[in-house]
């Protein structure tokens, strides 16, 4: 047995760096990884997902040369280079994070499978390792739904997607939110037939009604087939082509090439022996944490997508974050502190911040609204991209910021100048009265703030 201070499980988005913190303080650590150094984020998610979107907005502005008074011919995409293009940028990362780690002071690392043996013993292969503080970021995976057909023909899930390096004729993805709107936008725009089948009424269904159609709109726009309210789904192999059937009379079916899951993500706790450490989980095998990221079990911690907590790179660089802090400053910072914020990558982006404008109506809060039309932003108009909107939501008794969203060019950007205020806990006003630069879209906040009315009920 090899007895170490810290060891660490999974090297995704939180392990490294703390491995690095620890590490740097003297402590002797073990990091243990199965896969591919970097995880989700750099090898199947984040990094890939959108060098490949910028692949496929270069390929949709140079379909539109006309309107911006160029010509660049036909446009056709190389598939083997789109995806060595991807390769290269995701593979600079994971070489990356390896090499951090392996020349880490104080710092060895495991290649291999990690499982619990007591609460504070880990297998890894034939060696077994002890500590007194175990940290756990083994990430997520593709959750795939029990359909009806589908252990009869070969799907993709996000992981799969990445060795892909051809246009698939027709992709059929099932799941109408982030993964799958990314995905289906990229593919559509690479010149595949893209059919996008949701289960909800809407896309994004965590969204206002309002976000998930203007985004319907333009991927609709774009030649995207939208499928909503699909049920009792079902899926066979006729030929070379994967039928899948989306209502219960069993008279709507939609034929494909290729069929991509994009139904959400299920934490890697199956095969960790939680049970032989008794860390406690949820009933969707989410481990369970307080405020600070602790388990059940004094001395182990979960951070990352496996804690059911966040499901982002950031959420699990917040925990990385938090746990240290909590450790090694003294510095009492808590998971409740933070405010929710993402960006969907689709063209153009959503960047979002704070709550939603269900989330405060159902607040009972007393809201004041504003909102603008991208067709209205001149930075959007100066770029040809004048799709979306940007809509922010302000208490009217605190005047502090609840939430916004932004769907537009530049979006996923100008999003922090709202959470940033947020954080401050400034009042409005103080973003109302700031001089932002000219052209850029940021410098609507301001005016956006000046237009202020009462949210209806
Ligand atoms: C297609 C897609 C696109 C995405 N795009 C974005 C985006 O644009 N922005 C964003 O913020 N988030 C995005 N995400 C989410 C983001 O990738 C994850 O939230 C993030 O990677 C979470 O990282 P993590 O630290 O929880 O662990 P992960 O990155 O999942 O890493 C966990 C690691 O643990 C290892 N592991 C698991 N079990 C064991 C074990 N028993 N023993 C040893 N090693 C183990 C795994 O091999 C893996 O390397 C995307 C996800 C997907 C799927």
């Amino acid at each position: 047995m090899t007895v170490f201070d810290a060891i660490i499980i999974g090297t995704g988005q939180a392990g490294p760096a703390l491995a690095r913190r620890l590490a740097g303080t003297g402590m002797q650590v073990a990091i243990v990884e199965r896969g591919r150094f970097g995880g989700t984020c750099v090898n199947t998610g984040c990094t890939p997902t959108k060098t490949l979107v910028a692949s496929a907005y270069a390929a949709h502005l140079a379909r539109r040369g006309a309107d911006y008074g160029f010509s660049a011919g036909e446009i056709t995409v190389d598939m083997k280079r789109v995806k060595a293009r991807k390769d290269n940028v995701a593979g600079a990362s994971t070489r990356g994070v390896e090499r951090s780690l392996k020349k880490l002071a104080n710092c060895r690392v495991y290649e291999g499978h990690a499982r619990f043996v007591s609460p504070r013993e880990v297998q890894v292969g034939d060696e077994v390792l002890r500590a007194e503080r175990i940290f756990l970021n083994v990430g997520a995976r593709a959750a795939v739904p029990e359909i009806p057909g589908l252990s009869e023909i070969d799907y993709l899930t996000n992981s799969s997607m990445m060795a892909v390096d051809f246009l698939p004729p027709h992709l059929l993805i099932l799941g109408g939110s982030y993964i799958g709107l990314e995905f289906g936008q990229m593919y559509r725009r690479f010149g595949s037939k893209v059919t996008i089948v949701e289960l909800g009424p809407r896309l994004i269904g965590r969204e206002d009604a309002d976000v998930s159609d203007a985004i319907a709109g333009f991927l609709g726009r774009e030649g995207i087939d939208l499928r909503f309210n699909a049920k009792c789904l079902g899926v066979r192999k006729d030929g070379g082509e994967i039928v899948m059937s989306v209502d219960c009379e069993g008279t709507t079916e939609i034929r494909g090439s290729h069929l991509l899951i994009a139904t959400g993500r299920r934490p890697n706790t199956d095969d960790l022996g939680l049970d032989r450490a008794g860390v406690a989980q949820d009933k969707r095998g989410y481990i369970t944490v307080d405020d600070e990221l602790r388990t059940s079990v004094p001395g182990i911690w979960a951070l990352g997508d496996c804690n059911g907590r966040g499901a982002f790179t950031h959420t699990s660089w917040n925990d990385f974050e938090i746990v240290a802090a909590n450790l090694l400053d003294g510095d009492h910072r808590r998971v409740s502190d933070r405010i929710q914020a993402y960006a969907l990558y689709t063209d153009p982006p959503l960047g979002r911040a704070g709550m939603t404008e269900a989330e405060v109506r159902k607040s009972g809060r007393r809201v004041l609204i504003g909102k603008i039309a991208m067709e209205d932003v001149s930075r959007a108009a100066e770029k040809g991209e004048t799709e979306g909107f940007m809509k922010i939501l302000v208490d009217a008794d605190t005047k502090q910021i609840l939430g916004a969203a932004f769907l537009g060019t530049s979006g996923d950007e100008a999003i922090h100048c709202i959470l940033d205020a947020m954080y401050a806990k400034a009042s409005y006003t103080v973003l109302q009265r700031a001089m932002h630069i000219h052209p850029t879209v940021a410098e609507f906040i301001p005016t956006i703030l000046e237009d202020l009315t009462p949210l209806a009920a």
